[in-house]
């Protein structure tokens, strides 16, 4: 409909970056049109993949899951777990590192941001292969959390991403090649 092609129109695809080979997604312009990013939190509001009394708050991925999660925690009266890269929380912490393409990736959140038993809806703007999804809900499982969902903006198709995800119901707005 309108508004879907209105959104998706605000998402720019970037040929060559950060390195060649790449496609890359930028939703920047999303964010920057007050329509825009009402649509989308609207649009992340009725695609949630549990009901919202069926978590208890939504942690964001390092950096992009920071810039709308927030706001639909708070939409959704819930509050808001930052996982971020290693070394920008101060101790203690709690770490997952996981393989990249080349690499090693690490993910943290301060120890008791988490409570035992907390539901959590965890959020980022783009699932790939999934590996970032993956350790974020290591981390809130060794801190006595349980996910409860993944909600992305952009599922990159023919990876894999949201099938290694197992059981754990998923939602995403944008199907891209
Ligand atoms: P994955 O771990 O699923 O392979 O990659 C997902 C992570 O990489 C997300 O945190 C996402 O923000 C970032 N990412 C990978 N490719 C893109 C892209 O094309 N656009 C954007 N915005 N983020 C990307």
């Amino acid at each position: 409909n309108e508004n879907a092609e209105y959104l998706v129109s605000k998402i720019r695809t970037i040929p060559g970056f950060p390195k060649e080979g790449i496609l890359f997604r930028d939703f920047m312009p999303v964010l920057a049109d007050a329509r825009a990013f009402g649509l989308l939190l609207d649009a992340l509001e009725a695609a949630l993949p549990v009901a919202a009394d069926e978590f208890d708050i939504i942690a964001g991925l390092e950096a992009r899951g920071f810039l709308f999660g927030p706001a639909l925690a708070a939409r959704l009266g819930k509050g808001f777990i930052a996982v971020r890269k290693a070394g920008k929380l101060p101790p203690e912490t709690v770490s997952e590192s996981y393989d990249l393409e080349y690499g090693q990736a690490t993910v943290e959140i301060e120890t008791n941001i988490v409570h035992e038993g907390s539901r959590v809806l965890v959020v980022d703007d783009l699932i790939a292969t999934g590996g970032t999804a993956r350790a974020a809900a290591s981390l809130i499982e060794k801190c006595g959390g349980t996910v409860a969902g993944f909600s992305f903006v952009m599922e990159l198709v023919g990876i894999g991403g949201m099938a290694s995800l197992g059981d754990c119901p998923t939602s995403s707005l944008i199907t891209m090649p």
